[in-house]
């Protein structure tokens, strides 16, 4: 069982908390929190031994255990995962290295904050057999965008693509985050840094984005235009992405007007707290003429990025290939099954979901 610790148990933290405990080779071994918090006290009710940052008194105060501190937890652990606020965990690196503890940190982090980003589509096995130890898995805009564009290169080959990223302002629990009440351009400059974040894991793919921010929580919207090097038509192209196990290709009859109703079809799933862990791509919005192909994908922010730690950790412990690591994490997860009552079980080996099938 490999021993992983979580630094950071804000949304991404206890997220990440509840995949790696799911799975059949891991165990948590203990999470690191700054604030005795309810956030704090749910980890201790799920049976997580919670390490205070700093102030333990403030832990037992607030009648949280505490089972050390962030020393101990990294002395406790094969591998770290940080989900501390970004630009913390560049500082916790030395940290981590003093201890020779591999390391993963998240998208907010700069790119240099590690020896490699992570996509587990893009570029499992090359982080899988190389020697990097601190290793960044991408943000969730760019874990969206790397899923459709890969398969898309490997079986059309992608001469251009250009992307609007229609960004949410914060999550649901950021109150403190906006606009309110506008439509931003976000950042003004054109290109954004989500087509070089992109290359990070796809150096050779050419990709422009721009960002825009509104006034929503619940996911992004990307709206994604792709020259291919080849001729497609749109069925075929369905077909690419509902092969893909973390990309839902919504059905027309499902009637999913936008991220409102995801978020209800997840909670009507049974998803824990609502999770989409997927690339959720509107079926009816996939057109091409001539080699351009254009579609919407939502994405959510929150939870897409799970699924991708998970694989990563086995990726720097060399514990599975991509393939083996993507299964692993799918079945425990239940990462693309809606319904497990419909009979589709083979949808976490690496097909698509049973709905999109037929759309
Ligand atoms: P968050 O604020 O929800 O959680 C961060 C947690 O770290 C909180 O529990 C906070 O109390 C704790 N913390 C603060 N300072 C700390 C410190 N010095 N040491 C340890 N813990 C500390 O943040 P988040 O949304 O979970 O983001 C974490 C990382 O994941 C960031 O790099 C972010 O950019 C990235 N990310 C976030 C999202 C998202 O939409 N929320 C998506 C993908 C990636």
């Amino acid at each position: 069982m490999l021993r992983v610790g979580v630094n950071g148990y804000g949304t991404i933290g206890k997220r990440v908390a509840d995949a790696l405990a799911a799975q059949p080779d891991m165990t948590v071994s203990g999470v690191a929190k700054t604030t005795p918090n309810f956030e704090a006290t749910a980890a201790h009710r799920r049976g997580y031994a919670v390490h205070a940052i700093d102030d333990a008194a403030a832990f037992a105060a607030a009648d949280v255990p505490v089972a050390g501190d962030l020393d101990d937890l990294v002395a406790a652990s094969d591998v770290v995962i940080d989900c501390t606020p970004a630009g913390i965990g560049a500082q916790n690196r030395e940290i981590y290295e003093a201890h020779d503890t591999p390391a993963l940190y998240q998208g907010g982090e700069d790119a240099d904050v590690a020896d490699a980003s992570f996509n587990a589509r893009a570029n499992y096995d090359e982080i899988a057999n190389g020697d990097a130890e601190h290793v960044r898995v991408v943000s969730c805009n760019t874990t969206g965008l790397s899923r459709v564009l890969t398969p898309l290169d490997e079986v059309y080959g992608v001469e251009k693509t250009r992307a609007t990223l229609v960004r949410r302002g914060g999550d649901p629990s950021q109150s403190d985050r906006g606009p309110i009440n506008d439509i931003l351009p976000d950042p003004v400059t054109v290109p954004s840094h989500h087509g070089p974040d992109v290359n990070t894991v796809l150096p050779d793919l050419a990709v422009d984005t721009m960002g825009v921010t509104v006034p929503a929580t619940l996911m992004h919207l990307h709206s994604v235009n792709v020259t291919l090097e080849s001729d497609a038509d749109a069925d075929a192209v369905r077909e690419t992405l509902a092969d893909e196990s973390r990309v839902f290709v919504v059905p027309e009859h499902a009637r999913v007007a936008g991220p409102g109703h995801l978020k209800e079809l997840a909670k009507d799933a049974g998803r824990p707290r609502g999770d989409l862990w997927e690339n959720c791509v509107w079926g009816a919005s996939i057109a091409v003429e001539g080699r351009d192909l254009y579609f919407f994908q939502a994405i959510h922010q929150e939870s897409d990025v799970v699924p991708e730690n998970v694989d990563a950790v086995r990726a720097i412990a060399g514990d599975a290939d991509a393939a083996e690591s993507v299964v692993r994490t799918n079945r425990a997860l239940g990462v693309g099954r809606f319904d497990p009552t419909d009979g589709d079980a083979t949808a976490a080996d690496g097909r698509g979901m049973a709905a999109s099938a037929d759309d």
